[in-house]
């Protein structure tokens, strides 16, 4: 805590993942012994940079860049770019940390990291969004290669984007390097998939834990938060499976629609009108109301899938939640509980799929696209939603599995931190003192 000090988003993901390690460094010291503990603490290399950008009005802006590079041991540093006003080295290093483990999960080859700005993007315009991209790309491009570190979308960064930034990087580097990036467009290196990833993965866990109990999405009321890429795929895959989500928000507010969210109407407002949510009320009528004080939590659902940003659920959301009859919570966003709600989840007997399991399958989509970026081949929608369905229900069974190993059956956040981290930490082993 002393070696990084004010980083209490980091502070926090260290504290989970280390807190769940008990039974697994009881059974094997070595782990402490070779200092690997300390070693996934300290990130391989942390760039922090300079972005100067005209603005539309001529004035020179200065925001500031991030890139952490925390471990390579299994692949190339992988995770996405965040642009918020609240990013600062602490929430990329608690993203990159979580994102070391949730690689390690999925079963493919890659490494974590994490990166982006406190650039803010609300209210930007396109010609100001396209420069600041330009700015970002003319320092990050000397750190990032298809072997080497491969950043992607998070919030505030989506297709448009990641399509400036791939175009800067081509321009200076004259190589059309599709592997340097993922959530690309579809016509230049993109998987299909890719951008339904993440939240029609998180929705397949949340099925995949309700199956252990007898259970399915299908019949099910979904509390969900946020409104951007992995809320409206959350909402989408919730319907596919049965569910009705009647929740969404940002950071205006949330809207409660009786009928079912209509989600042609919201992504028309959230993804090509770029508006607010209270325009969804405005635009939908009937039984849809907007509030703008309070939480979303406050909807009773039988399934809560929060898809915003970190700590955004606490512990008297989650309390409330349990009363108003919750099964489970497959987390979409990054550590949207806070510890003292994960633990009153756990103690209450919901079933809680933590972030790095249950929001793993936009990563593992990404790792996909690489594949076919590797091999210039490109896989149908089917063929490639197919193989994602099949990670997240393989991830699911190794959480269980995991957690059952070590003492701790059904406690998938145990199941989870265990297995990320023992596959991370043998390949640091077997790779000497690095
Ligand atoms: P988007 O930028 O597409 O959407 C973010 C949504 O969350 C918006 O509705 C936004 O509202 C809301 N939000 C963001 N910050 C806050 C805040 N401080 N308070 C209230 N609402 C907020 O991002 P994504 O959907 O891509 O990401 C959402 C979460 O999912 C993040 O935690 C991200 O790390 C995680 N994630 C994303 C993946 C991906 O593939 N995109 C992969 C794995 C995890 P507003 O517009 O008002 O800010």
């Amino acid at each position: 805590f002393r070696r990084n000090p004010g980083e209490s988003e980091f502070h926090q993901a260290v504290t989970e993942v280390f807190g769940a390690l008990g039974p697994v460094v009881n059974r094997h010291p070595e782990y402490v012994e070779s200092g690997i503990l300390r070693r996934m603490c300290e990130p391989e290399r942390q760039i922090i940079f300079r972005v100067p950008w005209v603005d539309d009005n001529g004035s020179v802006q200065i925001s500031r860049g991030f890139r952490v590079e925390f471990n390579s041991a299994l692949g190339p540093f992988k995770g996405g770019l965040r642009f918020h006003p609240s990013v600062y080295l602490g929430i990329i290093k608690f993203l990159g940390f979580e994102q070391v483990f949730k690689n390690a999960l999925t079963g493919m080859p890659i490494g974590g990291g994490k990166g982006g700005s406190d650039f803010n993007p609300a209210g930007r315009s396109d010609a100001e969004i396209m420069r600041f991209c330009q700015s970002f790309m003319t320092e990050l491009y000397r750190h990032i290669g298809e072997y080497t570190d491969v950043p992607a979308g998070d919030i505030g960064v989506g297709t448009r984007e990641i399509g400036y930034l791939f175009g800067q990087y081509k321009r200076i580097t004259n190589r059309f390097e599709s592997g340097v990036l993922t959530g690309k467009g579809m016509s230049w290196g993109g998987s299909l998939v890719r951008p339904e990833a993440t939240g029609y993965g998180a929705v397949m866990f949340a099925d995949q834990m309700l199956r252990t109990k007898g259970r399915s999405m299908d019949g099910q009321t979904v509390i969900v938060s946020g409104s951007g890429n992995v809320a409206l795929n959350a909402i989408a895959k919730s319907h596919q499976l049965g569910a009705t989500a009647i929740t969404a928000s940002d950071s205006s507010g949330y809207v409660v629609d009786e009928d079912g969210i209509d989600l042609d109407l919201l992504r028309e407002i959230k993804e090509v009108q770029r508006g607010r949510i209270s325009e969804y009320a405005e635009q939908r009528g009937g039984r849809t109301r907007f509030v703008a004080e309070g939480s979303v939590w406050d909807v009773a659902g039988t399934v809560a899938l929060p898809s915003a940003t970190q700590n955004e659920l606490d512990e008297k959301a989650a309390k409330t939640l349990v009363e108003n009859g919750l099964l489970a919570v497959a987390e979409g966003a990054n550590m949207p509980s806070t510890q003292k709600a994960t633990e009153l989840f756990i103690r209450s007997g919901t079933l809680f799929g933590p972030g790095k399991a249950a929001n793993a399958g936009g990563v593992a989509t990404s790792a996909l696209e690489m594949q076919q970026n590797a091999s210039r081949d490109t896989w149908s929608f089917e063929h490639t939603h197919d193989k994602l369905e099949q990670i997240m229900i393989d991830l699911h069974d190794r959480c269980l599995e995991t957690a059952d190993k070590y003492g701790t059956p059904g406690n998938y956040v145990a199941g989870a931190n265990i297995a990320g981290f023992v596959k991370v930490a043998d390949a640091m082993l077997a790779q000497g003192v690095i």
